[in-house]
């Protein structure tokens, strides 16, 4: 992905010019629907900013049609607080096609991680180091994030058959491993318990229904295999 370099100086007030050894990537959204890569990149250079108190910078910005870089890698940017010693700081904007927006934000994060020799447990967040709700659109959404980004870097879930005994009898499911624990999907397993699954999607839930009990998961819900 083409990447437009509009460098700070260095002693620019939000370029200090600290080197740094970065260890995580920080996904932000800029708080601004309506601002673009190139509105961003202009805020780091208005009067009003430079003479203000605050201090906040990124390494990168991203829209939906272009990505600028306004600090190299290697060096401090003002993005996370206790992260701007270790991480670097991509901002993604608020502006333009937001699924054009996320998929864009998904393969950059891919092309960093892997130019930086890391994998997906080196992705965080802006609220992981400060509290923040940030980055505010993809937050309620980072699971699914999250899994684009792995599927992208080829960290695909192994299948795996998850071998579970019931009431005496043993019965294999396909599943996946994750991190080292299995997962099976709840409708074949609680439809040999004898419950009727079903998706609902005016609520987007699914619906396990037995005699009187009846309970609503959200789809994301596997039930743990060991
Ligand atoms: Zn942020």
């Amino acid at each position: 992905m083409e990447v437009t370099g509009a460098f700070l100086r260095i002693g620019h007030k939000f370029r200090p010019g600290s080197a740094i050894v970065p260890t995580s990537i920080t996904v932000h959204n800029t708080g601004n629907p309506r601002s673009t890569a190139a509105n961003e990149r202009a805020w780091l250079d208005n009067p009003r900013n430079l003479s203000s108190g605050n201090f906040a910078s990124w390494h990168y910005v991203l829209d939906e049609t272009s990505i600028i870089q306004a600090i190299p890698d290697f060096e401090l940017a003002y993005h996370a607080e206790a992260g701007n010693t270790t991480s670097i700081g991509i901002e993604v904007c608020e502006s333009g096609n937001q699924h054009v927006v996320w998929r864009r934000a998904v393969l950059f994060v891919v092309s960093l991680l892997r130019r930086h020799g890391f994998d997906a447990e080196r992705v965080r967040t802006h609220r992981d180091w400060t509290g923040k709700d940030c980055p505010r659109l993809i937050l309620p959404e980072w699971t699914r994030f999250m899994r684009d980004l792995r599927l992208e870097l080829g960290e695909h879930p192994a299948f795996t058959n998850v071998r579970i005994e019931m009431s005496g009898e043993t019965r294999e499911f396909q599943g996946i491993m994750v991190a080292g624990r299995s997962f099976v999907p709840t409708r074949p397993l609680l439809e040999q318990l004898g419950y009727t699954v079903n998706w609902d999607e005016n609520t987007a839930s699914v619906k396990i229904a037995r005699d009187a009990v009846r309970t609503s998961l959200m789809p994301e819900l596997w039930a743990r295999g060991n």
